[in-house]
């Protein structure tokens, strides 16, 4: 109900294949607008500010400056805005001095406790924000963490928008992410043009906590066929298989998936180069499970999962990509 096409004007080709399939569409809007981006001066874009500078936030923040935002950056760890001040973007010294010389600053931080810490915390955005400003958190976090942000936010004035991502390193750098939002539709609005540099679809799902609901249920989801995609390879290959034959079969029947093509070589070497830490990959299910917890609602085959991740972290593969939760199958404990 809620993918917003966003490019308005879009021709009439392009209103037509907003009917279905509506990525298809999305993707054609996106390459109108970029165009469109490209056109516009730097004098008429709002300026940017990014905190967190993570393998996420580096690559999305960088997409901005290539698009011609003037890009002011924050992170905790100053040497690792070096690629975005070779680049061209700012660098402030804290959150607060970010959003203070910015209009719209986006937040890219690992888990809950970061996210407050960044906006709530001493020299963080809320001490910075006023009227007119807002504050887009696009880190992962629980429903509870994105309305305390947002109640302290718009007790200064200002305004709050959720956006949580589905897509990994590749797509943070191809600009092809997926914003799942809530709270401020009028942010929701200023920010759009941000957004779709940075990704290639937007849904605007209400209020502030639905975004979080949606990237928790996609994660528990993905994080559960991660974990029962692990067991089949080792299976396979103690019933003595060759994994690359798996790999082959499931690419050509029903239960095929880009994921599984695109981590299962490596897994199959027991390689696993990090583009989403299975850190907080384990940080995503826990958030789920809470989730279901509050609800009363069964999630039986996330929390076996869940298991794997934990074992998987506590034999230091947390910094590792989150297909390392086959190891967990291999751990002596
Ligand atoms: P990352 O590389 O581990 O980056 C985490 C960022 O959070 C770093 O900038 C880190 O700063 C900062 N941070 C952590 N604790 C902090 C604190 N207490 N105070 C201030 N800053 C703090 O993680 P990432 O992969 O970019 O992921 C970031 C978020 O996006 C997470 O919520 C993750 O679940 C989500 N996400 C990731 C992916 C992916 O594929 N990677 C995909 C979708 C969503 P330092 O550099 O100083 O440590």
């Amino acid at each position: 109900r809620a993918l917003v096409p966003r490019h308005p004007p879009l021709n009439m080709m392009s209103l037509c294949t907003l009917r279905s399939p509506a990525l298809r569409c999305t993707v054609f809007a996106v390459a109108q607008h970029r165009d469109g981006l490209r056109r516009m001066s730097t004098a008429t874009k709002p300026r940017l500010g990014f905190v967190g500078m993570g393998i996420m936030g580096t690559a999305m923040s960088l997409n901005l400056v290539k698009a011609g935002y003037n890009v002011t950056v924050w992170n905790r760890n100053a040497a690792k805005c070096q690629p975005l001040t070779a680049a061209g973007a700012t660098m402030a010294k804290s959150p607060k001095e970010v959003v203070q010389t910015t209009d719209i600053t986006f937040g890219m931080l690992s888990d809950p406790e970061a996210a407050h810490a960044v906006a709530l915390g001493p020299d963080g955005i809320v001490e910075g924000i006023s009227s007119g400003k807002g504050y887009v958190d696009v880190s992962t976090v629980d429903a509870e963490t994105a309305k305390a942000i947002e109640a302290a936010i718009k007790a200064k004035g200002g305004k709050f928008l959720e956006a949580p991502v589905s897509g990994s390193k590749g797509p943070a750098e191809q600009g092809t992410l997926i914003f799942l939002t809530g709270g401020d539709k009028e942010l929701f609005d200023a920010a759009t043009p941000a957004l779709d540099v940075m990704g290639k679809a937007n849904f605007f799902l209400g209020e502030a906590g639905k975004g979080a609901h949606m990237k928790l249920v996609v994660n528990m989801v993905m994080g559960s066929m991660m974990a029962a995609f692990a067991e089949g390879l080792t299976l396979a290959e103690q019933s003595g298989l060759q994994k690359k034959d798996l790999l082959d079969v499931i690419s050509l029947g029903a239960i095929t998936s880009p994921m599984f093509s695109l981590k299962g070589p490596a897994m199959a070497d027991r390689k696993y180069p990090t583009a989403f830490p299975l850190k907080h990959q384990q940080k995503d299910m826990r958030l789920a499970i809470a989730l279901g917890e509050q609800l009363a609602q069964a999630t039986p085959v996330a929390a076996a999962a869940n298991e794997m991740y934990k074992s998987a972290k506590a034999n230091g593969h947390g910094d590792a990509d989150f297909s390392a939760v086959l190891e967990a199958l291999l751990a002596k404990k």
